[in-house]
């Protein structure tokens, strides 16, 4: 039988891509997003679904809702927009989170958080397994976003020891692919709309740092098995494991667009993490996942989706 789907932050990268996934396998679904960096855009092809119904709420205020499954996803992952207003992320992330478990704990539900490879911070273990804390700074200008999702997952397991909430959580590294924002900030997107209109493509510092980039296919793929899961609460790690430097990053770009665009060193972000790359085997082997895309593939699909846009 279908469920009723929740998604927070439905309107973003990776809930948009979710949403479709979900009205594709049969499920109604719920788009509730406040559209702070997410686009209307982005899921106006669902609209005329019948299955599909969007609200526009920002999650800091509660909501009661009737549904079986709640995808936790609400909260800006740029750090140039989760830095924008960073007291209103931190109580995205928290507050946010609190009033989907109480939700969750109303209706008998399911919540899946949408965690992220910053709680390991600027990890001093590589690559990174669950086991490991982290190494996180707490006042710095990414902990409203790094301790606000540590708080999250806080609250996950504790809703879960003290209410049995049935909770999920993983924590995504960087994931990009089509219905990214294209003025969004992040890596790739920045990238890619550099190449494509022949601006310089900014690498932050001289590009030595590295990211393990998952198209979100396979991520989505990987939060709905988590989901469908009754193995384990997470957290799991949820990424690709092939890692690369952001100068490689840019020279692929280049030559997969054919740009004549140079690469420029632009400064490089406080503490941003130097190295960063999941160990999967709590993946593999509790959701049976792995990434089938590799990030040529990948960027292929992402550059044609912004060559349609731009
Ligand atoms: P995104 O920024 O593209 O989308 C986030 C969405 O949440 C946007 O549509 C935004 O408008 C909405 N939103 C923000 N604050 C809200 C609020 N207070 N109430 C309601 N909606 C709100 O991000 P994404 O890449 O799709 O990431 C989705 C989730 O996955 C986030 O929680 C993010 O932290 C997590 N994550 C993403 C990545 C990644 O690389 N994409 C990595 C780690 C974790
Ligand atoms: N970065 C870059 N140029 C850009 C945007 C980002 O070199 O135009 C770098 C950034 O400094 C970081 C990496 O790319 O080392 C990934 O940045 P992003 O903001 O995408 O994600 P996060 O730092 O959260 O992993």
């Amino acid at each position: 039988m279908a469920q009723r789907v929740l998604v927070t932050g439905g309107a973003g990268l990776i809930g948009t891509n979710l949403c479709r996934r979900l009205l594709d396998d049969g499920q109604q679904v719920i788009c509730l997003d406040s559209f702070f960096c997410g686009r209307r855009e982005n899921i106006e092809d669902m609209l005329g679904n019948p299955r599909f119904e969007l609200i526009r709420h920002d999650v800091v205020q509660p909501i009661l809702l009737e549904v079986d499954h709640i995808y936790n996803l609400a909260c800006p992952a740029s750090p140039v927009h989760y830095q924008f207003n960073p007291v209103k992320t931190v109580k995205t992330s928290v507050l946010g989170t609190i009033h989907m478990l109480g939700l969750t704990k109303r209706v008998r539900g399911r919540m899946l958080q949408a965690s992220t490879s910053e709680v390991y911070g600027d990890p001093a273990v590589h690559p990174q397994k669950e086991e490991y804390w982290g190494n996180v700074n707490p006042i710095g200008t990414r902990s409203c976003y790094d301790e606000g999702k540590r708080v999250a997952e806080t609250l996950c397991f504790d809703y879960h020891r003290q209410n049995q909430v049935d909770v999920r959580v993983v924590r995504i590294f960087n994931t990009y692919g089509p219905h990214m924002m294209r003025d969004d900030g992040r890596v790739v997107s920045n990238f890619i709309v550099q190449a494509l209109q022949g601006e310089d493509i900014t690498v932050y510092g001289d590009g030595s740092q590295t990211r393990s980039f998952c198209y979100v296919d396979d991520t989505v793929d990987a939060l709905v098995r988590m989901m469908e899961q009754t193995d384990t609460p997470g957290p799991v790690n949820v990424g690709n494991p092939v890692e690369n430097t952001i100068r490689e990053l840019a020279e692929l770009v280049i030559e997969l667009t054919g740009t004549r665009s140079r690469i420029v060193e632009r400064p490089l972000p406080d503490d941003d993490p130097v190295r960063r790359r999941p160990d999967i085997t709590r993946a593999q082997k509790s959701l049976g996942w792995q990434p089938s895309v590799s990030l040529r593939d990948g960027l292929m699909e992402t550059i044609s989706y912004f060559q349609k846009l731009l």
